[in-house]
């Protein structure tokens, strides 16, 4: 049993039965007599955990076979510099605003030379909504959007249809949070620090034709380098990757991403349903932009928020600040938080209320 509930946003917690297979097998990998980390990324043992988590991932999102699946490492955030040198074709390309992420993202952009129009923002309004978008994206190497905004709390629910234009989604803070159609988009792309896993590894799923022979980019940053070499190009994240494997193994054994995100949806009314009637907290987000991955919410008095922060430490609930940029707190509740961690969290907010009230 977990002695406290984390909220963090990433790292965050993973499934309790993934840390304790993980720690089983730690010592003797397959009754090998050595460690997962101590075997070699070419070992057969090690070929055939990628290839298997692989095949899981590709099962229960229904990856097709146009697609690529890439163990990188860099965070997320090479992603943002990676996919416009990988995608330049033109030269231009479109990016939606939605929050610090996508900030990030379309700077970087720039950074290495892509000409960047922001087509839509919600910045106007903190970015606590998804902003409408032009529907003419001719003239742009791709489209960019953060599928869920893990400070701000927003989610699309439905993406740009953007023909031949390639669609790029970071789906760091909501990948796997519930059945996806990979098909409409190019590229998908996942820190693994949340929904996935550990850190050290981002899963980058890419439409095999915008992958391209180019002899410009170091081989490091080049998409086709580590398609053609299966991620093995150089050592990849073993033991994330190994992680990776037992969070999907558990997934499917939840019931896979139906079940998943019905339980999802769950929580998240739960706390919205508490945060909506409170007298004492205030969520930040309203309406049908809400994320179910990431809460944020307020008291409105700074003073007050720093008092229930730590009320939270001495009640087994940790890592519910908000992030320093937006200030208050933030429930992250992906995959691997219970129901009953939610609830606990709710019986210590209603304890808060009442002691102050
Ligand atoms: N995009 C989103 C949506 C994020 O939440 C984060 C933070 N984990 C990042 C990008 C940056 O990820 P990383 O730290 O893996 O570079």
């Amino acid at each position: 049993m977990r002695e406290v509930w984390n909220f963090s946003a990433g790292p965050a917690q993973i499934p309790y039965e993934v840390l304790q297979k993980a720690q089983e097998e730690f010592l003797s990998y397959d009754n090998s007599g050595m460690s997962i980390v101590e075997i070699s990324h070419r070992s057969s043992a090690f070929i055939k955990v990628m290839e298997e988590t692989e095949r899981k991932l590709r099962s229960l999102l229904h990856i097709s076979d146009d697609y690529g699946v890439l163990f990188l490492q860099g965070g997320a955030s090479l992603q943002f510099a990676m996919i416009p040198m990988n995608l330049k074709k033109i030269g231009k390309a479109a990016y939606i605003n939605t929050g610090n992420w996508s900030v990030k993202a379309a700077e970087e952009a720039e950074r290495v030379g892509m000409q960047v129009d922001v087509i839509a923002s919600s910045d106007d309004k903190n970015f606590n909504y998804i902003p409408a978008w032009p529907t003419d994206f001719s003239g742009y190497d791709y489209v960019h959007i953060t599928s869920n905004n893990t400070l701000e709390g927003t989610t699309f629910y439905e993406f740009p249809q953007t023909g031949d234009v390639p669609l790029v989604a970071d789906m760091s803070s909501n990948i796997l949070s519930e059945p996806l159609d990979v098909s409409q988009f190019g590229l998908i792309y996942a820190g693994a620090q949340k929904n996935l896993g550990i850190a050290g590894l981002t899963v980058v799923i890419i439409k095999k034709d915008l992958l391209k022979h180019q002899n410009q980019l170091p081989k490091m940053l080049d998409f086709n380098q580590h398609y053609e070499k299966e991620s093995a190009y150089n050592t990849p994240p073993t033991f994330a990757i190994y992680i990776l494997g037992l969070v999907l193994d558990w997934v499917a054994e939840q019931g896979g991403l139906e079940r998943i995100a019905e339980r999802n949806r769950t929580k998240a009314q739960l706390l919205y349903d508490y945060l909506d009637q409170s007298e004492m907290f205030q969520p930040t987000v309203f309406g049908k932009d809400r994320s179910i991955m990431n809460i944020p919410f307020i008291t409105g008095d700074d003073a007050l928020d720093k008092e229930f922060i730590q009320y939270c430490e001495q009640h087994k609930i940790a890592t519910i600040k908000g992030h320093r940029l937006i200030g208050g707190m933030r429930a992250s509740i992906y995959n691997a938080m219970p129901i009953e961690g939610v609830q606990a969290l709710i019986d210590v907010m209603q304890a808060f209320e009442d002691l102050k009230g």
